[in-house]
This record gives C-alpha cells, structure tokens and sequence, in this order.
C-alpha cells in the first residue's frame, strides 16, 4: 500500500513498526525520514477545537498512490508510504503521516517534502476547522461554505479521465472563456464549456430571442421570446454550475477595445454566423495574441478552426482565419436564415468548440493546431487539412516562413 485515506485513528506505534519491518530487509536503506501534520490548538488566532476532513475518496487514492509511487522514482527510495486521516479528528491527532525510506538522508527527506507539497496540490481532500467560538470554516478552499452541492461530485466524473484528475480541473477553475454569439454554435458550446468547470465563461451577444432560434439554440425557452440573449445564457450558466463564474455584454465596436477585451481571455470562440464579424474576431484575438476557436456550418458541412497563440520565443501556432478567407467567401457568409440549418448540425459543432477550448485549456494536445478541420454532416466524414501560410495575408505575415504544406 502507497497510499491510505482512512476513518480510523493514526496508530503511532503499530504503523511505524511496520514501515520500518517493510524496509530493513531491502538493500540500500541507509535512512528513514517521517513527516506528521497533527491537528493544531488554533489557526490565525483562533482557538481550535477540532479538524474535519471530507475527502473524494475514489480518486484522492488514485492521486495519492500515483504521487508516492512518483516520489519512489524521483527520489530512488527504497520504500515510501502516506496515511492521510478522513472523518473527525481531535487536537493534537496526527492528521497526515508521511515516510520514506532512501539510501542517503538527503533522498528521504526531499521525498517526503515532495509528497505533502503534491498532496496539498492534487489530491482532493478537504480541511475544516471547527472553533472554539465561532462557526466552523472549510481553510483554503474556495466555495467549501458552500455545503449544499459538492464540487467534486459535480465533476467526478471528468476527474477519473486520464490527463485530467485534480490538475486539469484546477487549469479549467483558472481559465477564462469567451463565447462570441450565444446562438446555434453558442448555446451547446456555453452549455459545456460552463459543465466542465471553466471558471469564467462570458457570453457575448447584442441579439434577442426569436422564436425561429429555438430550434437550435438550446439555451433557451419560450419563455424567453424577445429578451436579449447574452444575459439570459450567462444566467442559464450559472444556475447549471454555481461553482462557476459569467457575465455578459455586446462586443465592443472598435479593433482596439476589442483587442483590449480579447487579451483578459485565456480562448476565445467564435460562434457567429458572418464572415464580417468573424475575419473582425479573427484580427482582434491574433493581435491580442488569444487562443481563437472558430466554427462556421452551412448546411450540413462545417469548418473548425483553430489559432494557437504564439508563446514566448515561438511563431504562433498556424495561419489566421484571414489567411484562409476573406469578405468575398461564401462559405460562413451565407447565414442560418438564407442556407437553412438543423439544430444538430450546431449542436455538434458547437459542441466540438467547447471540446477544443477543454483541451487546449487543460493541455491536452489537438491534431487541429496548423489544421482545419472539414466536417461533412450528411456523410460523416472529417478531413483536416493542414494549412499553408498566406504570405499575403495582411494579419499575421510572418515572411518567408512557411508553417505547413498544403496535404489532405
Ligand atoms: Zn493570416
């Protein structure tokens, strides 16, 4: 065992005896080091009288095992392990016990420092004081006065994929989405982008409900026939995930208040239905240096596209969405009300920007980044095409450089 969350009280005598039994008889350990964290009588001048802790225990032992068998390699120990406390502990309890053992001190003793600090980071457990005096409070934890509904149940199951766990979460809490037409693409894009757990998803849209939109736009009712949009999707939003954050307003109407917006944004997603205001969106977040996600759908077929900012002491990550297109192309200019559009169409486009904007958040790499992706709906077929850097384009030229060859 690497890891153990348990209910029951730390037996001082019984788990050190062990440790050491499981350790002598290997090769190599010329040094123990222990850490113990025990339950303090008071905390920023407050009188303690007790500590709680609420763990998701599933995957605070998938975690916790995983950190101290990194530890194991790290740190070339010849043994470690971790008792971490759940439940009701008293003062004075040993609340986290911590031991490595290693060839050399200096080994043992990094390795346990390593394994608290990892643990403090990833492993989903929660700490509540109660006081003397006064009610008790969750310490450190955002939204943990919140009892009512609990954050990690909420997104237990996105915590057990694999690359993502407590980390990837806490990258999504971090991050700040902007979703630019909360329409077809908009409404499934809002809907997950804001299930997932991104912490801040603003909604940006001048338009009011109509009722030829309900079809597709899934975020809203009839009840909500003639009230303006963005407002509605950001409350909508927040009453799906209160553990979340959003706002809402118009895109400003000048590149350079653009710009300004674009750049408190970790992405941006295009989802509007003109080419005007997406080559617009497109030359704001490229001098704003944003991630951009953008999707057009006419019909049955679609295009996803992705821009990757540049980061420091690199080119950015492909061509613009001016380098592809321009104001004469039809493809995105034609709207929903001249071209026709089912709801399923949007819902899955949309739905491929929300995914997109998971993954580029989280750090999962996309085959999209220098590509473009040509969804054909009616046969199920997705081509990306790697795309070549216009030379010409008045946006993001960079030279001579040419960031991928034209193929199929
Ligand atoms: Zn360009």
């Amino acid at each position: 065992m690497l890891f153990v969350l348990t209910n029951e009280k730390f037996d001082e005598k019984r788990h050190k005896a062990d440790f050491l039994e499981s350790c002598l008889n290997r090769n190599g350990a010329g040094a123990y080091s222990y850490f113990e964290g025990r339950v303090r009588n008071s905390n920023e001048g407050r009188a303690v009288k007790a500590l709680e802790y609420e763990a998701y225990s599933e995957l605070a032992e998938k975690e916790g095992t995983e950190i101290v068998r990194e530890s194991i390699a790290k740190f070339d120990l010849v043994s470690a392990i971790c008792i971490h406390r759940a439940g009701y502990l008293e003062l004075g309890e040993i609340s986290v016990w911590i031991a490595a053992a290693a060839p050399h001190r200096s080994e043992s003793f990094a390795a346990c420092r390593y394994i608290i600090d990892e643990l403090k980071k990833r492993v989903p457990i929660w700490k509540r004081e109660h006081y003397v005096d006064s009610d008790p409070e969750w310490v450190n934890c955002a939204n943990r006065n919140h009892r009512e509904l609990s954050e990690s149940e909420y997104y237990s199951r996105q915590f057990v994929l694999p690359s993502f766990g407590i980390l990837g979460q806490n990258k999504l809490k971090a991050a700040k989405v902007l979703v630019i037409g909360a329409g077809g693409l908009g409404s499934p894009a809002l809907l997950y982008l804001a299930g997932a757990g991104c912490g801040q998803v603003d909604a940006c849209d001048f338009d009011s409900v109509e009722l030829s939109n309900l079809h597709r736009q899934i975020i809203y009712t009839t009840e909500n026939l003639e009230a303006p949009k963005a407002s509605l999707a950001s409350a909508r939003i927040r009453q799906q995930n209160p553990f979340i954050n959003s706002k809402s307003f118009s895109l400003p109407n000048n590149a350079k208040d653009t710009q300004v917006l674009f750049k408190e944004y970790d992405v941006i997603l295009d989802c509007t239905d003109n080419m005007d205001t997406k080559l617009f969106i497109s030359d704001c977040a490229i001098a704003a240096n944003v991630a951009l996600i953008s999707a057009s759908v006419r019909k049955f077929e679609a295009q996803l596209h992705i821009w990757m900012p540049a980061l420091e002491n690199s080119k950015p990550g492909g061509q613009c969405l001016r380098c592809l297109w321009n104001e004469k192309d039809t493809l995105a200019a034609q709207s929903c009300v001249d071209a026709g559009i089912l709801g399923a169409v949007t819902g899955i486009l949309g739905s491929m920007q929300a995914l997109e904007a998971i993954k580029y958040l989280v750090g999962i790499p996309s085959p999209l980044a220098n590509h473009i992706c040509l969804v054909d709906l009616l046969s199920l077929q997705l081509t990306q095409i790697a795309t070549t850097h216009n030379e010409h384009c008045p946006v993001c030229n960079i030279g001579s450089s040419s960031l991928a060859e034209a193929k199929t």
